[in-house]
């Protein structure tokens, strides 16, 4: 591949956070309605080159892309077209009726529906034509039923369980399961996976034993296409990506291996303007609880974001405690006082340059605040951050790629 998109994703060609970084938090562009009190701005042409990034990381595995919880909060409706336009395929969702719209967005893809198949609800999945990922023998069962005559039921994935003891089969069912030939003459194994534990942590001895014992797992499902990492996972070297790689955090930005830096850059920035400044003299209580006090005259910004637009209420802190921050004209302010459901406090006593004033934007997430950060502001992960971003900001999708 000689794409250019590809092949310039670190440096140039992130709209959003790439480049010089702006001082203004946040341009104002036509397509943004002057009365938006904040803004989600994601960047398609970024999103797509990092499925490419990833894709050529990887290849020759394959490179799905997990679109759970409507593509991580980012809005399936935009995001699975884009990746299915920059040559995704294979699609991986939580629930039947994530299933249902990612096949109405990229008609002909392939769609994964990694809660399996619920009691009474197979005829519904194999109608939909979405495969459920298996877990359990009485939802093979329930999918091999829909078997006509001399033939196999759609095709399905199994998950295998190798040690993180969340949703997969256990080693004595899967050969149970292989055993029973009549059963297995029912079925069409399109793939074989199982989810990693400490992916995060390139060292963790947990990735090493769960890679031996998917080895030999998947092995009695030899013609199944096999897969192991997601985002984290996939930075451990190439003998984890076997056939197909399920990446969803990292195609959005996130950089989900502490250890080892992920080559996909920021997808998201989510800003919100300034409602009020004012200046509270030493002794002034902040904020619900008044569980803030200026110790000394403060600056207090008020910003239109609360806790209904994503902001976690962990990410206020206390006298004396670290919390979250937001950036002001490029640089850190302080969440302090309670987050209330629509508004948060931010201390702005020390922001150099102009005043900021009433309808200002800052940034909640940004070229200087990347999700990781936020997550830890609030005692959280950066996954949480996203898929809790609010419905009321404006989502403005931007796409470069002209
Ligand atoms: C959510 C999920 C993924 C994607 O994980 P990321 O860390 O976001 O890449 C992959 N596989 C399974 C089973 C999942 O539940």
């Amino acid at each position: 591949m000689s794409d250019r998109n590809v092949l310039s994703v670190p440096v140039t060609r992130n709209a959003l956070h790439g480049g010089a970084l702006r001082e203004v938090a946040f341009a104002p562009s036509a397509a943004i309605p002057a009365s938006a009190t904040g803004v989600i701005t994601i960047d398609l042409a970024q999103l797509r080159a990092n499925w490419r990034a990833l894709a050529m990381h990887v290849a020759p595995a394959g490179c799905a892309a997990v679109v759970k919880a409507d593509a991580y909060g980012l809005g399936a409706a935009r995001i699975v077209p884009a990746l299915y336009q920059a040559g995704c395929r294979n699609f991986f969702v939580a629930t039947f009726d994530e299933a249902a719209a990612a096949l109405k967005y990229a008609p002909g893809a392939t769609v994964y529906i990694l809660d399996g198949v619920m009691p009474g609800a197979a005829r519904d999945i194999a109608a939909l034509g979405a495969r459920p990922v298996l877990t359990s023998l009485g939802e093979v069962d329930a999918w091999a039923a829909l078997a006509a005559e001399d033939e196999a039921a759609p095709p399905a994935a199994l998950h295998v369980d190798t040690g993180l003891h969340r949703l997969g089969m256990a080693e004595d069912e899967l050969e149970a399961l292989v055993a029973d030939d009549a059963l297995m003459a029912r079925l069409d194994f399109a793939v074989v996976m199982s989810h990693l534990a400490c992916a995060d942590e390139a060292s963790h001895a947990m990735n090493r034993q769960q890679l031996d014992t998917f080895k030999r797992l998947r092995a009695k499902l030899p013609r199944a296409r096999a897969s192991l990492a997601a985002s984290d996972g996939l930075m451990l070297g190439r003998s984890f990506h076997f056939d197909l790689v399920r990446p969803g955090y990292a195609l959005y930005g996130g950089q989900a291996n502490a250890d080892l830096k992920t080559p996909v850059s920021p997808v998201v920035q989510v800003s919100a303007r300034i409602l009020q400044v004012q200046d509270v003299p030493a002794g002034g209580a902040i904020g619900y609880s008044a569980t803030y006090r200026a110790a000394t005259p403060r600056r207090i910004a008020t910003v239109a974001a609360g806790y209904a637009d994503g902001v976690f209420r962990h990410a206020s802190a206390a006298n004396g405690e670290t919390g979250g921050a937001v950036i002001v004209r490029g640089q850190k302010a302080p969440v302090v006082g309670r987050v209330s459901m629509d508004l948060i406090t931010v201390d702005i006593t020390d922001i150099d340059g102009p005043p900021p004033v009433r309808g200002d934007y800052v940034d909640l997430v940004g070229p200087r605040l990347p999700l990781e950060a936020v997550g830890a502001g609030a005692r959280t992960i950066g996954y949480e951050v996203l898929t809790r971003l609010g419905h009321r900001f404006h989502r403005h999708y931007v796409d470069n790629s002209d």
